[in-house]
């Protein structure tokens, strides 16, 4: 479980610790479902349950609040914008719905076909010709997903905390004494002291920080919620399509995802963060007569926890959504389409 990447772990605390999921061939990756939190009893801890704090309330931090709830540890899952939703593109993978128990009614859409086009409009359709007849891709909103998710950590026993992590204090190694968790909740300051905690705080991350993680890449993403005319939607009903060239992302690409009643159109970028609203104009631009008559009805921009395309092969995020999945796929070919080789 990634997740544990960013995880100041004390004592009291079994999992079975697993190589890097990059290392293990598909059938050798752990089942979050079958991956057992045991607290144990401890006289530290003198009589009480081990406690620990999540930091994050996205799909990492949510299912590790979820895994240590049910697993008998006393957690608090702090996030500190709840209604916030991600400008991600919110397509994952079809194992993920086995493997994280998702509810099918989340799913938008099932997408059975896509097209990734290239700087030149050549176009590759594949889902068609690739996917088996029982397959698609699950579309999800990322608002209705991550809700979803914190609601079952809470159903499992997680305390959720709206309020945002300001500070840690970490004590010495050898030490007996906690984690202090700093955050602020309607403009009061708090604390609270735990045994654990977990870093699920996405892009720029402060627990990481904190305990010296090391550095990694982030994304910025941007995208737009656009609700098309009937016609126009009924193109995207069940396809997705993806954009490569410079004029949409330098080391990324661009989106247009079909959603429940409308689709989202997107972007993002490692290298040329601050370049992000120009990309947009360019993809909005290469699907102009594609979304003519569309009415913006949401605007989103984050940092987002995401790879270069050299590392396409994993999301760094918790969860691993995406994982080996249509991202995967997309930045091959893409590499494909940089140099036109068709
Ligand atoms: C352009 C782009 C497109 C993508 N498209 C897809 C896709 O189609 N499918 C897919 O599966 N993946 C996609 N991804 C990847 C996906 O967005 C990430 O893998 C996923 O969001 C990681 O989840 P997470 O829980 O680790 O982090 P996040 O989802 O970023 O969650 C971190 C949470 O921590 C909270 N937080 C941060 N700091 C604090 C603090 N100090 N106190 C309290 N809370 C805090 C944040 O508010 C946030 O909710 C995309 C990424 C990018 C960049």
């Amino acid at each position: 479980m990634n997740t544990m990447a960013a995880l100041a772990l004390t004592q009291n605390l079994r999992f079975t610790p697993t190589p890097p999921l990059k290392t293990l061939k598909q059938h050798q990756r752990p089942n979050p479902k079958t991956l057992k939190i045991t607290a144990s009893s401890s006289s530290r801890l003198s009589g009480r349950k081990l406690r620990a704090a999540v930091i994050g309330g996205g799909p990492a931090g949510s299912s590790a609040a979820e895994a240590l709830a049910a697993g008998g540890v006393e957690t608090y899952l702090f996030e500190r914008s709840p209604s916030t939703a991600k400008p991600c593109g919110g397509a994952i993978p079809l194992c993920m719905i086995d493997e994280f128990s998702i509810p099918l009614h989340l799913i938008d859409r099932h997408v059975t076909r896509m097209k990734i086009i290239s700087p030149s409009n050549l176009t590759v359709d594949f889902g068609s010709k690739t996917l088996k007849s029982h397959e698609y891709i699950p579309m999800l909103r990322r608002e209705v997903l991550d809700s979803f998710l914190r609601s079952r950590a809470q159903s499992n026993g997680a305390n959720f905390i709206t309020g945002l992590v300001t500070d840690i204090e970490v004590p010495d190694s050898y030490s007996s004494k906690p984690y202090v968790i700093h955050h602020t909740v309607n403009n009061c300051k708090r604390s609270l002291a735990v045994d654990l905690i977990v870093g699920a705080d996405g892009a720029n991350s402060k627990v990481a920080k904190i305990i010296d993680a090391g550095n990694y890449s982030c994304a910025i993403a941007f995208q737009e919620r656009i609700r098309l005319p009937d016609e126009k939607m009924e193109y995207y009903h069940n396809l997705a399509e993806m954009y490569v060239g410079d004029d949409v992302s330098p080391d990324f690409y661009a989106w247009v995802f079909p959603k429940c009643d409308h689709v989202a159109v997107g972007t993002g970028t490692v290298c040329a963060k601050q370049n992000i609203k120009g990309y947009q104009r360019g993809i909005r631009e290469r699907v102009k007569e594609k979304i003519k008559g569309g009415k913006v009805i949401k605007v989103e921009a984050h940092p987002n926890p995401g790879a270069p395309a050299s590392e396409a092969c994993a999301w760094p995020c918790g969860a691993c959504w995406g994982r080996g999945g249509v991202c995967d796929q997309v930045f091959r070919r893409r590499n494909i389409f940089r140099g036109e080789i068709r």
